[in-house]
């Protein structure tokens, strides 16, 4: 190996072992598609219009099928395509929504992802910025009131299923019923469930769904299932999305996609981590998050420090420690407050060697 490629292996091995920040699973492992990288494997375009030969878009519809079943999505009226990330799949949704009400305003809540801004702003679309409750939920009275002073233009909520820094989650059905008390006309709700998406439907909680309301939502798959490359689902209901398609003969297939090209093996490894876990590997994980969430509260607590979860949540919320374990540990911080996320693959371990950093840093 290239010496400067093996510095990079060494080091990046290295970091991944303190790596509890950031919402990225590492107990997977895709070897056995490994052999598909010797080809340029390319679903462009639209998955359910097939293309060339040198692609995957029958187990992209799997995959598809799969967060369509599992987010109830209308049966007869659904599409979806992987993505590379949450932040396209949110993109995505926007999209759609500025499509179908070219003179909505976006509603978001202060604590919403950064990319939704700048997904705005390449949207020009006009927005609202809502404020926070402490636990990162949206404050439901200032929505109704920002929503009561534009109640004559349509309104696109984009809702937060597990904020980035406190994973708190905005009630979809709390919105409708400020929908419906200002008698909304028309309106669209954007489900950005990049993280928690992926788990709650699992637990039980699925109030954010088609059925209880959702137009659209999107995933990141390289959060809870990991993956080497980033990668993501969006759904929507297939109604709207025929109203944007372009028939592109150069492809031979639908331009109904915001990239071009996308990565087949991106399908590849969300096609093979699902069918590796299924509903109760997936749920097993989950579980196993929650109690290592539980149980770094509890250590933390134990020594004085405030930790705090919101319900269903991996991410254990706690006071920004030092400027040095927030670098070791590679914490997100937002102003005063850092999280570390019990992602599948960060054990026990290492949560008890970062309450034991937190330890010696609070004698000194
Ligand atoms: C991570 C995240 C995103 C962005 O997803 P990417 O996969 O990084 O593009 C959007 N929203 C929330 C709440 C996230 O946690």
């Amino acid at each position: 190996m290239h010496p400067s490629l093996e510095q990079f292996l060494e080091k990046i091995h290295q970091r991944s072992q303190n790596y509890i920040g950031y919402p990225v699973a590492k107990d997977y492992d895709y070897k056995e598609l490994y052999p598909f990288l010797d080809y340029s494997i390319n679903n462009v375009g639209d998955p359910f219009v097939e293309s060339n030969d040198m692609q995957c878009k029958s187990l992209e519809r799997e995959v598809v099928a799969f967060y369509a079943d599992f987010f109830n999505a209308p049966p007869d009226n659904h599409w979806g395509y992987v993505t590379n990330g949450g932040s396209e799949g949110n993109l995505y949704g926007l999209y759609l929504a500025r499509e179908l009400y070219p003179n909505g305003v976006v509603y978001y809540s202060e604590s919403t992802h950064y990319s939704v801004q700048k997904n705005l702003h390449l949207l020009n679309m006009d927005s609202i910025v809502i404020r926070s409750q402490s636990n990162g939920e949206m404050d439901y009275n200032d929505l109704a009131e920002m929503i009561q002073l534009n109640r004559q233009r349509s309104v696109i909520i984009m809702a937060n299923i597990g904020t980035t820094m406190t994973e708190a989650k905005d009630s979809v059905p709390k919105i409708r019923e400020i929908l419906s008390k200002f008698a909304i006309k028309s309106s669209y709700i954007h489900c950005d469930a990049a993280l928690a998406g992926s788990y709650l439907p699992l637990l039980g909680s699925n109030d954010f769904d088609f059925k209880h309301g959702a137009d659209s939502i999107a995933i990141s798959g390289h959060k809870f299932f990991g993956s080497p490359i980033t990668n993501g689902v969006v759904l929507v209901k297939k109604s709207y999305k025929d109203r944007i398609g372009r028939s592109i003969n150069y492809i031979g297939t639908l331009d109904t996609t915001i990239t071009g090209s996308r990565s087949g093996f991106n399908a590849l490894i969300l096609w093979y981590a699902i069918a590796k876990w299924g509903k109760e590997g997936m749920l097993k994980r989950a579980m196993t998050s929650l109690e290592n969430a539980a149980h770094l509260r509890v250590q933390l607590n134990s020594i004085g420090i405030k930790a705090w979860s919101n319900p269903n949540a991996f991410t254990v919320v706690m006071p920004k420690p030092t400027e040095a374990i927030c670098k070791k540990w590679q914490l997100a911080t937002d102003n005063d407050i850092a999280h570390v996320i019990c992602m599948p693959g960060v054990t026990r371990e290492m949560l008890d060697k970062f309450v034991e950093d937190m330890k010696t840093a609070m004698e000194h």
